[in-house]
């Protein structure tokens, strides 16, 4: 266990050296893009009418205390669950089983599936799929067993729009510059060492996957230059990040993009009679782009669609022939309900995705208990706990949705499931809660410094490329890396961790 080990973690400071930390911290930050926009909360729109305005990101003061092994262990599995996700998306039959269950009680994810159908009627004519995913864990303690233990516990698994992959990479800079201008007391270095601290390279991996569907497009269509098209959310307040991976991408791979907001896919895009991809920048008369790749950080959401033009738009983007990052299959692959199937005890579903069994079982050693709210014997055992506030408090009730802010926690639950007609419990997963140990830091959020106790998520991105083949031909996998990790730390009263929901804040790992 982490927390009695190390009781003096993070070291008290005098206020002459947390001032030195803070002010250091609030510069490096803005001087590097560890920065977001901030909430009409903090600075209304009235005091910056033309959104020019940018604070430092919520983060951590110091590095927080993280099990080496679990960490190792959740980087090296990466590139198995890039596979297995990989493999569902290419398994139309299997998804299709599991998303029927949901079309007649999910509308968000029926409207998801109809648009597929419906290019898939017309057939597509792009092959190639990206992932850019994050698999999220919690570190389990298991304190009151005779022998106490701690394990890597899986939260979710995210196909769209994993967010952080920027500014983890800078975070992790951040407190490797602080503790190397001293800015953390001699105290503390005995744990808080350089060799301690976990760099994550997210920022530039990510966009080196982007760059990869680039050149795998191929040859252009047209003659206009080629670009990748981020599709974002208007307004942002998590812009620096994506602009982290934009301007790898132009550094590193030599790739321009450009960031369309999503509810100007029609009117910024066409199609070629051969389904290319254009983009017509409003700001550059005259100039048009071949999109080769589409990568949504927006989408993700009912809220992304208001209108049923915003339908439309997922639909032209999808039958388009640029490399979507994700497709809708892939994005589908995602849903909590299938990461509840994953997790059914002996299913035979992983074993089929993951054939090798030294691969599946270390990637299975990750599943926390999650049940079905349905009319299987499992989803009855399952409804059992849900209505009951004792056993609920166990427990996290969760809707096919992405973004955060959508879970129902513990004794919350029966109370919820009453407001909601029994025929459509079955659109919820209940998954247990993981308990992490509860560690200390402090969180510097819209310039107040917060302290006490905290729990962290650790994110391990993952990029894959692959082929999606058709008919008796299942694909293959192009490209295949971890791609860094994000941690996220939250106070511990916070069910939700969400960075950009305003309850976490990015963080590093000090390996222990
Ligand atoms: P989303 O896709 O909206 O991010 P998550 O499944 O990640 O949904 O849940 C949001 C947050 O809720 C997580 O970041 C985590 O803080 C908390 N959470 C979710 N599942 C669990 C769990 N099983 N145990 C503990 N906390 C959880
Ligand atoms: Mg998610
Ligand atoms: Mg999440």
């Amino acid at each position: 266990m982490v927390p009695p080990l190390y009781p003096d973690y993070p070291p008290e400071l005098s206020s002459a050296q947390e001032q030195y930390l803070l002010s250091n911290l609030k510069d490096w930050s803005i001087a590097h893009g560890l920065a977001v926009r901030p909430a009409p909360s903090f600075v209304p729109t009235s005091q910056d009418p033309s959104g020019a305005l940018a604070t430092t990101a919520p983060v951590t003061l110091f590095p927080s205390l993280f099990p080496r092994a679990c960490f190792e262990e959740a980087l090296a599995i990466q590139k198995a669950y890039n596979e297995l996700y990989s493999a569902i998306a290419r398994d139309e039959e299997w998804l299709q089983a599991i998303v029927e269950e949901l079309i007649g009680i999910d509308d968000f994810v029926g409207k998801l599936w109809q648009t597929h159908l419906e290019v898939k009627r017309e057939g597509y004519v792009q092959d190639l799929s990206l992932g850019l995913f994050r698999s999220d864990y919690m570190v389990h303690s298991e304190p009151s067993t005779a022998s106490p233990s701690i394990g890597l516990k899986q939260v979710e698994f995210n196909t769209i729009a994993s967010s952080f992959g920027g500014l983890s990479s800078q975070v992790s800079i951040l407190h490797n510059y602080l503790l190397t201008i001293d800015a953390y007391p001699v105290s503390a270095t005995t744990i808080l060492r350089k060799s301690s601290l976990a760099p994550s390279d997210s920022s530039s991996s990510l966009a080196k996957g982007l760059a990869a569907a680039h050149s795998a497009y191929g040859s252009p269509r047209t003659s206009h230059p080629m670009c990748v098209l981020f599709i974002v959310q208007d307004p942002e307040r998590n812009v620096f990040d994506q602009r982290h991976l934009e301007y790898a991408l132009l550094a590193e791979g030599g790739v321009r993009s450009f960031r369309l907001p999503f509810h100007r896919t029609l009117l910024d895009t066409r199609l070629e009679a051969d389904r290319t991809l254009v983009y017509v920048p409003p700001s550059i008369p005259s100039a048009a782009y071949e999109v080769t790749t589409v990568y949504f950080r927006a989408g993700y959401s009912p809220d992304d669609y208001p209108r049923t033009e915003d339908w439309r738009a997922r639909f032209h983007l999808e039958r388009s022939r640029a490399i979507k990052c994700p497709s809708i299959l892939t994005h589908l692959a995602g849903c909590k309900k299938i990461q509840q199937v994953l997790a059914t005890p002996h299913s035979p579903h992983l074993k089929q995705f993951l054939p090798e069994d030294n691969v599946a079982s270390r990637v299975l050693a990750t599943f926390a208990p999650i049940y079905p709210l349905d009319e299987s014997q499992a989803g009855i055992e399952a409804r059992k706990l849900a209505t009951d506030p004792e056993s609920a408090s166990r427990y996290v009730l969760k809707p096919q949705r992405e973004g955060g802010g959508n879970n129902i926690y513990r004794k919350a639950i029966p109370l919820f499931l009453e407001s909601l007609p029994e025929k459509s419990w079955p659109a919820y997963i209940l998954m247990e809660m993981i308990e992490p140990p509860v560690l200390k830091n402090a969180i510097l959020r819209n310039g107040e410094v917060q302290r006490g106790g905290v729990i962290g998520e650790l994110g391990v991105y993952g990029v894959c490329l692959w082929r999606n083949g058709s008919g008796g031909d299942a694909g293959e996998v192009l490209q295949n890396w971890e791609a860094g990790y994000l941690l996220r730390t939250k106070g511990n009263q916070s069910e939700e961790g969400g960075v950009a929901a305003g309850f976490g804040a990015v963080d590093s790992c000090c390996l222990v």
